[in-house]
Parts: C-alpha cells; sequence; structure tokens
C-alpha cells in the first residue's frame, strides 16, 4: 500500500517505530501524509507542527515529517485533541487540521466500553475478536477514506511558534547537575533546578 507521498516500505517502519497498528496512528499517518504533501519534508526547523495529543498518531508524525520533539519542531500542546497545525515558516503557510468525528462511525461507544470493560474486568474471547475487528475496520476507514472526510482543516489557533533557541547550562547548587540557565530557579542565594526548587519549597 502506498498513501500519498509515503510507500510501502516507509508505513512499515512507522508502525515498527510506533510499535504496533492501531487506529491512533492510521490518523497521524494521514495527517503526516497531508503535511509532506503541502508543506514538504522537513530536515530543519522548516516545518513545525504543533500537536494537541500526545497519544499514538505523534508517532507518524515524527516519523514522518521530520517534525520532531529533539528538534523542537513538535510542540505539544496538552489539550487532549487528535489536532494538528502545520506551519512552513517560509512563507506562513498554517492548517489545522482537526479530526472529523465521524470517522468512527457508530463504532464510537461500543469502542469505549469495550475498552472500559478490558481495563476493568477484562473481555471474554467474543468481544476480544470484536474489539480486534472493530479497531482494524476503524483504521481501514481512516486510511482509505478521502482527506476530507479524515480531518476538517481549520485556520491555527495562534502564530507559528518560535524557533528553538540554545541557552547555556548553570550547575544546580542543590544536586550538582548542569541545567539550563531558562530552566532555573532562585531560592534564598541559591541557583537551583526546578526538581531541588520544588523540594527546598515544600519544607
Ligand atoms: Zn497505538
Ligand atoms: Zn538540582
Amino acid at each position: 500500500m502506498t498513501i500519498g507521498r509515503i510507500d510501502e516500505q516507509q508505513l512499515k517502519e512507522t508502525v515498527s517505530f510506533h510499535g504496533h497498528w492501531c487506529p491512533g496512528l492510521a490518523i497521524g499517518i494521514r495527517a503526516a501524509e497531508w503535511a509532506l504533501q503541502e508543506m514538504g519534508k522537513s530536515p530543519d526547523e522548516e516545518i513545525v507542527a504543533l500537536v494537541e495529543t500526545d497519544m499514538c498518531g505523534v508517532d507518524a508524525i515524527q516519523y514522518l515529517t521530520g517534525c520532531t520533539f529533539g528538534k523542537g519542531n513538535l510542540i505539544h500542546k496538552d489539550l487532549g485533541k487528535n489536532a494538528f497545525t502545520f506551519y512552513r515558516r517560509r512563507d506562513g503557510k498554517a492548517v489545522r487540521l482537526v479530526l472529523r468525528p465521524t470517522i468512527y462511525g457508530d463504532t464510537g461507544p461500543l469502542l469505549g466500553k469495550l475498552y472500559h470493560k478490558s481495563e476493568t474486568q477484562g473481555l471474554s474471547e467474543e468481544e476480544e475478536k470484536t474489539w480486534r475487528e472493530t479497531r482494524a475496520a476503524v483504521s481501514k476507514r481512516i486510511m482509505e477514506s478521502d482527506m476530507a472526510q479524515v480531518f476538517d482543516f481549520k485556520a491555527p489557533q495562534g502564530p507559528v511558534p518560535k524557533k528553538a533557541r540554545i541557552f547555556g547550562s548553570i550547575t544546580c547548587e542543590s544536586c550538582g547537575e548542569p541545567v539550563m540557565e531558562t530552566r532555573t530557579r532562585r531560592f534564598n542565594d541559591q541557583v537551583l533546578c526546578i526538581p531541588c526548587f520544588d523540594e527546598l519549597e515544600k519544607r
């Protein structure tokens, strides 16, 4: 299977990077497919992805688009939404992709119920089978639907995030570990890392 600019091999690598195949990963693959098509790949910080979830799909975005946490062009806003904003610095193009709830069809409540049961009392063999098959069907639908069926395309909710900057390190006067200077705190006359500061403040 090839999807947009993502070939079979890349799809396999994405699944092995994430660890398993699931609907969440499929969502991320489709978002990455859109980004590669419309924004291009990001060897540096040219493309920025702002993700509003820390779930499965973000792994596909990191693996496929070149927007990674370590480069600073993958930014997580902890809002618990399947929404992904891509920015292109060169011309300011920016689009927010929001998952359409209709992509789950009528399986949403069923999956929710089964998930809850699996966490509390475990699933019977029959339910296990339903769980697997339903998730596989949803993943397939996400992969095969038109892009406009998967996402709503909206305006970004803010300007392009600032470029990642590198700061010097200072040694924490309590634990002795070097810490980025923008993450230090002052307590009396000491310069401390955040955990040491929190520790002292608790006393
Ligand atoms: Zn997953
Ligand atoms: Zn410390």
